[in-house]
């Protein structure tokens, strides 16, 4: 018995000794009275620094009172607690360990000893907590990713029931960050996320969330929202900083972003569908010009739908080869000469026949697809032109440039690639036509846009000049050796004396300017007298020619005769 006594105390010495689980026994007043290696080495300190001390001294201070509490409440109810406890070793580094705690008591129940046992799980905890990041964190940016936004709309949403408060989802999309991954590089590109996702963290006030879905789309949690305004006080900032400049490496670039919000209340208490209406918002900012943001609107809805049907469509006549472009003969009316032609697009819907731009251009003028049919036509101009060339006609082809397109960073070495392709076809003829409102947005990038294409040879006319409200100091900062009168002066020229005024106020200007005038819209034999006699020569319009298709342009030029009226006109003019 005594033997069996003994070799059992030896066996436990034993594995006091050579545990990797850290042990310490603590006398019935907690002081410790042993402590083994593996305890030793874990904590960090020695033997002679633990013993008579209270076991708190490891303690890391992480936990609260009330931890303590229940634990000690567990040893002395039933003689045993296990669970985590967070420890801090003699280094002060904190670390995480597996602890169970036992009553040793004597024969008659009383106590005598604790003993604790413990093993270090840091590594565990660590990467249980890597595994979580992976999972719930955007890779790039180390933003919370769609899933950890879920779970956050969830609590969002609750809490704002429970609270009566509301809650605001913003849906924010760069614009025009797909032309920068394009230009620069996808690490550029990675660059200026991490960057943005910076700044917005920044805007954010504590228990906001912001998370990335992909991509250049992120998503802004705001809880306890006190009004609209603060609301859009907030925003706006966020609009503000996202547009100051990002720094790469060679250069320095500008982006903006647009941002739809849907609130709770009023909008939907599902997570799912406040996303979505966010995301629709977003898409109306956007329609609505960018660097924006907008509110869901539920009567948007529908035109949304309209909208992007029409897109949809428009993808699928890019694809099936449904675009046409018409030809529109500009003449001079004094010598009868042909001063060159406008491409304008025309649709041949399968169902509803041959449409006009306006049926289906504000429909994606400020989309991306625009870049798509922005490309086709100017593809499709210089093929026609390099047809027409060997057929022997050379003519000047203008082309109409969307806004967007324009400014979009890469519009000018895409326009040199393009240009490349058709070496046969001057450079010089192509003359692309941007409407003097969008001139006027922004000015300085334009002229530097317009000054990059005089390098490759292609010219710029202003087009529906007058619409803008141009001053003499942006006519001439704007490098366009073409205006285009717009058709609305043009069409009351004859009966409407303001019209008539202002049509020779532009006269005059581009003379002074010394730049050349095209009048559009002229109608009627009259319409060019009249001009003739102001002045204007050059001139576009259905009393000349209608839009045609290529194939009939030939025919016109070889049959075309301008009016006698026009030739008195000029005889006049000139005495
Ligand atoms: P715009 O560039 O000012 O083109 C002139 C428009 O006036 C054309 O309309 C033309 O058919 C019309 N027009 C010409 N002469 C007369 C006339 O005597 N009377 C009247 N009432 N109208 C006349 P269209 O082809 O419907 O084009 C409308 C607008 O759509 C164009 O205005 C242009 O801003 C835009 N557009 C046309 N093609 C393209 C394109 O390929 N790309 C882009 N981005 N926009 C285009
Ligand atoms: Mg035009
Ligand atoms: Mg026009």
């Amino acid at each position: 018995m005594r033997k069996r006594a003994q070799r059992f105390e030896r066996l436990a010495a034993s594995v006091f000794k050579h545990s990797q689980e850290g042990i310490v026994v603590t006398d019935m007043y907690n002081h410790i009275i042993d402590a083994n290696p593996a305890s030793l080495r874990l904590s960090g300190y020695s033997r002679e620094e633990v013993l008579g001390k209270d076991p708190r001294m490891f303690s890391s201070g992480n936990h609260p009172r009330s931890f303590y509490t229940t634990m000690w409440k567990a040893i002395n109810e039933f003689g045993h607690w296990q669970g985590e406890i967070q420890n801090r070793k003699k280094s002060g580094e904190f670390y995480t360990e597996q602890l169970s705690i036992d009553v040793v008591s004597d024969r008659d129940g009383n106590l005598q000893h604790y003993v604790a046992a413990f093993s270090d799980i840091s590594y565990l905890k660590e990467h249980a907590m890597a595994l979580k990041e992976i999972a719930y964190n955007d890779a790039l940016t180390g933003l919370p990713n769609r899933l950890l936004l879920q779970d956050r709309m969830q609590q969002a949403l609750s809490h704002a029931k429970r609270q009566g408060k509301q809650i605001a989802v913003c849906y924010l999309d760069l614009d025009g960050f797909k032309p920068v991954n394009d230009n620069h590089g996808h690490q550029a590109g990675d660059q200026i996320l991490i960057e943005v996702a910076r700044r917005l963290q920044q805007n954010l006030r504590t228990g906001d969330t912001v998370a990335r879905l992909g991509g250049d789309e992120f998503v802004l949690l705001m809880l306890d929202i006190r009004s609209t305004s603060e609301l859009e006080q907030l925003l706006a900032r966020v609009l503000k900083t996202i547009a100051e400049p990002y720094a790469l490496q060679d250069t320095t670039l500008t982006l903006f972003a647009s941002i739809g919000i849907a609130t709770h209340p009023p909008d939907s208490e599902e997570a799912d569908t406040l996303l979505r209406h966010a995301d629709q918002a977003m898409y109306a900012a956007k329609q609505s010009g960018k660097n924006r943001y907008a509110f869901f609107d539920p009567s948007e809805e529908q035109k949304a739908v309209t909208i992007n049907s029409i897109q949809r469509e428009i993808q699928i006549a890019l694809a099936r080869e449904q675009l046409r472009l018409y030809y529109q003969p500009k003449v001079n009316m004094a010598s009868g000469a042909m001063a060159g032609v406008e491409a304008l697009i025309r649709w041949q819907h399968p169902e509803k026949g041959l449409l006009t731009p306006d049926a289906f251009l504000p429909a994606i003028e400020h989309s991306e697809l625009i870049f798509d049919l922005g490309h086709w036509v100017l593809r499709q101009a210089l093929t026609q032109m390099r047809a027409w060339k060997m057929e022997g006609i050379e003519l000047e082809v203008s082309v109409n440039i969307a806004a967007l397109q324009l400014q979009r960073v890469d519009f000018v070495p895409s326009l040199k690639a393009l240009l490349a392709e058709f070496p046969d076809v001057p450079a010089s003829r192509l003359q692309l036509e941007i409407l003097e409102t969008a001139a006027l947005q922004d000015i300085n990038a334009v002229s530097k846009i317009i000054a990059q294409c005089a390098e490759l040879g292609v010219q710029f006319a202003l087009d529906d000049f007058g619409t803008g409200y141009s001053s003499l100091t942006y006519l001439r900062r704007l490098p366009t050796q073409v205006l285009k009168i717009d058709q609305s002066f043009i069409r009351d020229l004859l009966s409407d004396p303001e019209d008539l005024a202002i049509t020779k106020g532009i006269l005059g200007l581009t003379q002074a300017f010394q730049r050349t005038v095209v009048a559009e819209g002229v109608e009627t034999i009259e319409h060019g007298t009249l001009l003739l006699k102001l002045g204007c020569e050059l001139a576009q319009g259905y009393g000349i020619a209608r839009p045609m298709p290529a194939g009939d342009l030939p025919a016109w030029m070889d049959s075309y005769q301008i009016p006698s009226e026009w030739k008195k006109a000029n005889l006049d003019y000139s005495i």
